[in-house]
């Protein structure tokens, strides 16, 4: 979602008049959009913080994003930080900077919240743009300090959604991915997210949708139909975070670890190279061994072709913050590990399951021995040799080799290419 905030922020200061320019080259203006989710990621925003402002000493430094709500005074009390916006007000930084320039004194907290103001993207960093439909989350999880840093969970008016995808496919976006803090609780009169993609992929137009993250509670039984309609990409980032129960009554998710692995089959059931994707947190307060091993299981069993793997992290005000039995850094590290090799094993293994089928490629890159890089509907990394010279096309590849280098692709033909 921060994603799709900050290309939304670069088309609406491409708009405005600015020039947007590369990390490396000098800004008179730098937005460093932070990420609270972790330890980490605060760190990570607190390097960038300070690298911006020893790179660009007279430029200005806007920091927006999570970190703003869940650090303010912290961060309002750096002297290298000319403003602080909260997320409520991300979409209005681009008036407070044009205020600046003027001459005018503005605190940000002048500008009203408004959490889906953001212009359509016309201007991207990326091949393919996201659109959100929802923010905030009612779920709070013991871990998670979301809920606190994005507050409730609000929906995007479905209106407003079509046309923004509507003015997005005009600008000759060919994927978009639909995203939100949790989309599965999505809620706007009539519409759940199922009623509301049954409307989008109506739309007119060359394109398809990917979802990106999800919770697996909030939708239907039925979901799985969805994707049954060829715009819909069959991937899903289907977030487990634990295989044992015990532990997901701690997280206070809701579900068990046998009614996630019904959502599984009953989407490949219908769908049978569907490709899922999910997060793990390991080390969670009170996980024993026997409760990693159930994680091991269930990561298996689901043949998830990629584990985004946290180690747990204490978030202050957060309920697992104060649980006691915190594990040791040692372990969450090693239980990380193993993880991680799990997931690059079921990689290899459900890149090889695909080879002899088509995928569509949407071209992100053709590189100089004339090769495309893109990723398949199943967001499957795929290469091919091109004739093609442009990117954000569509082609049909037949998938043929894996390559099993550190980042593992899959070579393919594409069949109409005669060199
Ligand atoms: S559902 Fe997701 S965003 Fe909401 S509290 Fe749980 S982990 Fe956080």
């Amino acid at each position: 979602m921060n994603q799709y905030e900050t290309d939304a922020l670069v088309s609406q200061f491409h708009h405005a008049g600015y020039q947007v320019v590369d990390y490396s080259t000098p800004a008179d203006i730098t937005v460093i959009n932070t990420c609270t989710v972790t330890s980490q990621s605060d760190q990570k925003s607190r390097n960038t913080i300070n690298h911006a402002a020893r790179k660009n000493p007279d430029g200005m430094v806007v920091v927006t994003g999570c970190m703003a709500n869940n650090h303010k005074e912290q961060l309002e009390a750096n002297e290298k930080i000319t403003y602080v916006v909260d997320n409520e007000r991300k979409s209005q930084i681009v008036s407070l900077v044009d205020a600046h320039f003027k001459g005018e004194l503005v605190h940000p907290e002048t500008y009203p919240g408004d959490v889906f103001g953001f212009e359509t993207v016309d201007k991207s960093l990326h091949t393919r743009t996201s659109i959100k439909i929802q923010d905030g989350c009612d779920n709070f999880c013991t871990y998670c300090i979301v809920p606190s840093v994005r507050g409730r969970a609000v929906s995007r008016p479905l209106g407003e959604i079509l046309e923004n995808i509507r003015r997005v496919v005009d600008n000759g976006f060919k994927e978009i991915v639909i995203t939100g803090v949790n989309i599965g609780r999505y809620d706007f009169e009539q519409y759940n997210l199922e009623r509301a993609i049954d409307k989008i992929v109506e739309l007119p137009g060359d394109f398809r949708i990917r979802i990106s993250s999800m919770e697996p509670d909030g939708f239907g039984p039925d979901f799985h139909k969805v994707f049954q309609h060829p715009k819909m990409a069959p991937h899903l980032h289907l977030c487990i975070q634990s295989g044992s129960d015990v532990i997901l009554r701690k997280m206070r998710r809701m579900y068990s670890t046998q009614s996630f692995m019904d959502i599984v089959s009953a989407f490949r059931k219908e769908i049978s190279d569907f490709n899922f994707t999910t997060d793990v947190i390991v080390g969670f307060p009170g996980e024993t061994e026997k409760d990693f091993t159930e994680t091991i299981k269930a990561v298996k069993e689901a043949r998830f072709s990629h584990v985004h793997t946290f180690r747990y992290s204490r978030r202050k005000g957060t309920r697992a913050d104060r649980l006691e039995e915190q594990t040791a850094e040692k372990i969450k590290s090693e239980r990380a590990e193993t993880i991680r090799q799990i997931s690059e094993e079921n990689r290899l293994i459900y890149m090889e399951s695909m080879l002899g089928k088509q995928q569509r490629v949407l071209i992100e890159k053709v590189n100089n021995k004339g090769m495309a890089q893109g990723y398949g509907e199943c967001y499957l990394p795929v290469q091919f040799p091109t004739t093609l010279r442009s990117k954000n096309v569509f082609q049909d590849v037949l998938l043929e080799k894996v390559e099993p280098v550190d980042t593992p692709f899959i070579l393919a033909t594409d069949q109409s290419f005669n060199p």
